[in-house]
């Protein structure tokens, strides 16, 4: 007899991501799909071009381990242009399998069982898995509508002797919420204060909206010596599908994160990492207007989920907006709304509950991607309004 329950009792609960699951109801629906984050345009013609000549000219085999040097050194750059932060591309920048491969790195190199991991709810899904997965505990510290800027107090009260590590995500998904000046400054004294190691997840960081801009937490006082700072290619360059990302950091925690990643993928994406950094390379008109570009669709999606009776709250970064149904479904039952809207307005969305470990919090909000053609977020909203189908 084979022993029955075949999941590990680490993984129980997690069940099939909601991307997976909402990707697929979309189209067994034909719904639009603005659940799960891609956007349905390419990226710029240069970095696809290098992707398919380096295809071509023989990058089909193993990168190094730590990922091919001139990305590192693209990625190092990148950080020195933008934030003025120095990173060694050979011993401070590791190539990874996406953001997500990244966290897993960093969160089992550096987590023992019973660590506990201080963070922000709602939280991308990935986390709590991987800390999970390390043994380790998760300690959410709730973001609230409308503008989810951090309870400093609350974090504070998260924090206790077994903290290990503080994982930041800003600009925040699902919410758009970007963090200020303040809001960095009061969490890097904690961090200080108490002595953490913090992982920031950067992988929006050009994605920021009217005058909120990226700064990462690792450009604040003596913050970059205790910082891994993680982004990946895919929101950028428009490149999902590549899962092509990176950690920045001092070399010793990179280490960490690398000895794990080691034996997760080991390497990926071969002829996608020599793209990016041509993409890295390109000039600020293409991150400028890609940020304009993504705020326009914003703009054009919001109106439309108001005028279809949701309350929208501000968002400042990322692809998302978060919306409470309440006012279209007062039982406010936000899973049970997305799991009939491609049925009934063929549209789909996300239900924000997935992102919090306290699901009551996040129960009645449900997120929009936006990062889709204008057409495309037209029809949407005609659907949702009611004027289509
Ligand atoms: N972190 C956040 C907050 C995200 O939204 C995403 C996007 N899916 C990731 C990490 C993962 O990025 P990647 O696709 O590069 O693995
Ligand atoms: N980051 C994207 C989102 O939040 C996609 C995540 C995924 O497919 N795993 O929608």
């Amino acid at each position: 007899m084979l022993r029955a329950p075949y999941l590990t009792a680490k993984l129980q609960g997690f069940g099939t991501t909601i991307f997976a699951e909402m990707s697929a109801l979309a189209g067994a629906t034909e719904s639009i799909n603005l659940g799960q984050g891609f956007p349905d345009t390419d990226g710029p013609r240069e970095v696809l071009d290098a992707a398919i000549a380096a295809i071509n000219d023989g990058a089909n085999q193993y990168p190094p381990g730590t990922g091919v040097a001139v990305l590192r050194h693209a990625v190092a750059h990148h950080q020195q242009r933008f934030y003025g932060l120095v990173y060694d591309p050979d011993r401070e920048v590791l190539i990874t399998a996406g953001a997500t491969e990244a966290l897993a790195g960093a969160l089992l190199g550096l987590l023992d069982t019973g660590d506990e991991v201080v963070l922000f709810e709602p939280m991308y899904d990935s986390y709590q898995a991987c800390i999970a997965l390390a043994g380790a505990v998760a300690r959410p510290v709730t973001l609230r509508p409308p503008d989810y800027r951090p309870d400093i107090d609350a974090l504070r009260a998260a924090i206790t002797p077994k903290t290990k590590v503080l994982l930041i995500n800003s600009p925040h998904n699902p919410t758009g919420m970007v963090l200020d000046a303040e809001d960095r400054q009061a969490i890097a004294d904690l961090v200080l204060e108490f002595e953490l190691i913090v992982i920031c997840d950067e992988v929006y960081e050009h994605l920021t909206f009217d005058d909120a801009r990226h700064v990462p937490l690792a450009t604040l006082f003596a913050m970059r010596e205790r910082t891994l700072v993680i982004s990946s290619g895919g929101k950028t360059f428009n490149t999902t599908g590549w899962k092509i990302g990176w950690i920045c950091g001092p070399a010793e925690l990179v280490a960490a994160a690398r000895t794990a990643k080691q034996f997760l993928t080991y390497v990926n994406g071969g002829p996608f990492q020599p793209a990016i950094a041509v993409g890295l390379e390109l000039g600020d008109d293409y991150f400028t207007a890609m940020a304009a570009d993504l705020q326009a669709k914003r703009d054009r999606l919001v109106p439309g989920l108001e005028a279809a009776g949701l309350t929208v709250y501000p968002s400042r970064g990322t692809y998302f907006v978060t919306a409470d149904i309440r006012g279209v479904r007062p039982d406010g039952d936000g899973m049970a709304y997305c799991r009939e809207l491609p049925h009934s307005h063929g549209v789909v969305a996300i239900p924000n509950e997935v992102f919090y470990a306290n699901k009551p919090e996040g129960r009645h909000l449900v997120r929009f991607a936006f990062c889709k053609r204008p057409e495309v977020l037209d029809e949407a909203v005609a659907r949702l309004t009611g004027r289509a189908r």
